[in-house]
């Protein structure tokens, strides 16, 4: 049976198992279909700044594959997990349609068998995966939380695979938990330190560290909030233009959020003062590092050690297909989403389409078919499309026209939950 491998099964990931299901449909052939992805959901990480002060909206903003009318043929757990594998077993549920997590119904599809394995890909050659049933690892990580036993590991064989691992940023910004319950205790620990420090520093001034600036001044507003950043303006994303820039400047000293410009932190102290390049001291009882992301990338250093861009984003075509620096291109391994080094703003849109796109290329790579490869569209790249609240009453927004609208009660609105809500539909669940 020809077999796919999708790594990641966050906005790309999922993207991509949608499509292969729709476009198997009419294939003469079974595929196999596996996903591997630690969590069991998927976790709107959008929300992120606000669900590191409230518990609640983090835990509503994890969707469980419990709640999520996605029928699997297979899914193999870690040892421990809360789960409720019937409600979600093709073999419990007869041959309900696919609804809801795909955005759109999906009739049972019997010539795909779908299995998930709650693991992370470790390593990947042309043609196999070695995976391992454990978390994975996030920057500044507590002790408590690090793995204590080696994890079992598991072989598998593909004919295409699909990358759609993300990125990962320090810990508690970018959570460990695999469940909602584990979500919980994670973000009422986040809660309870910004609860206790009266000077909170935010160190990178990118979208993450922006939106939490506003979310921890809007709730606090008796704390004193510092955000700092190396350049002279923020967000980083040279894609987005001067104006978007200034503007975000202007809403975080409306809310009177410190901004540092220019300086760079050289060492942190034990009791988190920040010793700053210029020779500055930042005293700080809680620091948030949000200048830090990683791209989950480690399992191609093995095989594929160049095929990598100068910013650590893997190469590939415009049909997703991951390329070498040297131009070659590996035909059966595509990737897509924010790993992807393509010139655009990295979003959870982009990283769906782009998904959905791969997994077509993927089956007709697998079946040997070379025409109807779907393509980014050109027209989109080197073009902004980015959206920034700064707190829940400031929004800027950029559109691939360039257009520049400020506070639109739109985008206010559809930031109220972090456009959570709104996805509730492609989750397929009542609000
Ligand atoms: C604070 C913040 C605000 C944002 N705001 C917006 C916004 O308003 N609008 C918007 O469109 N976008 C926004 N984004 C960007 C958006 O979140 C990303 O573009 C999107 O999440 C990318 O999706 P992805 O599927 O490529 O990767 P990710 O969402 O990073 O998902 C990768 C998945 O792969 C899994 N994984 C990682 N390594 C492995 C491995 N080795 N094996 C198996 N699985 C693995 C991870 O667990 C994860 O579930 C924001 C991002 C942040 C951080």
């Amino acid at each position: 049976m020809p077999r796919i491998l999708v790594i990641g099964g966050s906005f790309a990931g999922l993207g991509a198992v949608k499509s292969i299901i729709q476009k198997t449909k009419s294939t003469i052939d079974p595929f196999e279909v596996f996903l591997v992805e630690p969590k069991l959901g998927i976790l709107n990480i959008l929300g992120i700044p606000k669900a590191v002060i409230d518990p609640d909206f983090a835990v509503k903003s994890f969707v469980s594959y419990e709640r999520a009318n996605i029928y699997w043929d297979s899914i193999k757990l870690q040892d421990g997990m809360e789960f409720d594998t019937k409600a979600v077993l093709h073999s419990e549920n007869g041959d309900k349609p696919n609804v809801g997590i795909f955005a759109e119904e999906i009739a049972y599809n019997q010539n795909v068998k779908l299995h998930f394995i709650q693991g992370r890909v470790f390593e990947i050659s042309k043609d196999s995966a070695i995976i391992q049933m454990a978390k994975l690892d996030k920057g500044k990580l507590p002790e408590k939380y690090q793995p204590t036993s080696k994890p079992e590991e598991i072989h598998i064989s593909f004919d295409s695979c699909i990358i759609a691992s993300g990125r990962t940023r320090n810990w508690p910004l970018d959570p460990l938990a695999s469940t909602e319950r584990e979500l919980r205790a994670e973000m009422t620990e986040s809660l309870e330190k910004i609860v206790q420090a009266n000077k909170i520093v935010i160190i990178g001034g990118g979208a993450l560290g922006v939106e939490l600036a506003g979310e921890i001044k809007s709730d606090f507003p008796e704390k004193h909030v510092s955000l700092i950043h190396p350049h002279g303006d923020l967000p980083p994303e040279a894609l987005v233009g001067d104006k978007f820039k200034e503007q975000t400047l202007e809403f975080l000293k409306n809310l009177e959020v410190e901004v540092l410009l220019n300086t760079r932190v050289e060492n942190e102290h034990e009791d988190g003062t920040l010793q700053m390049t210029d020779g500055r001291e930042v005293k700080s009882d809680l620091n948030f590092w949000c200048n830090y992301k990683r791209n989950n990338v480690e399992f191609l250093n093995k095989h594929f050690p160049s095929v990598f861009a100068a910013n650590g984003d893997i190469l590939v075509t415009h049909q997703f297909e991951m390329k070498n620096q040297d131009g070659e291109i590996i035909k059966n391994i595509f990737a897509v989403g924010d790993l992807a080094d393509l010139p655009l703003v990295k979003t959870a849109g982009w990283a769906f389409r782009e998904g959905c796109q791969a997994g077509i290329n993927a089956v007709l790579q697998t079946l040997g078919e070379t025409e109807g490869y779907e393509a980014i569209n050109k027209d989109f790249l080197n073009k902004g499309g980015m959206l920034l609240v700064v707190g829940p009453k400031q929004s800027v927004c950029i559109d691939f026209l360039g257009v520049l609208t400020v506070n639109e009660p739109e985008h206010l609105e559809m930031y109220k939950d972090y456009r959570l809500s709104g996805m509730f539909g492609t989750y397929g669940l009542n609000e």
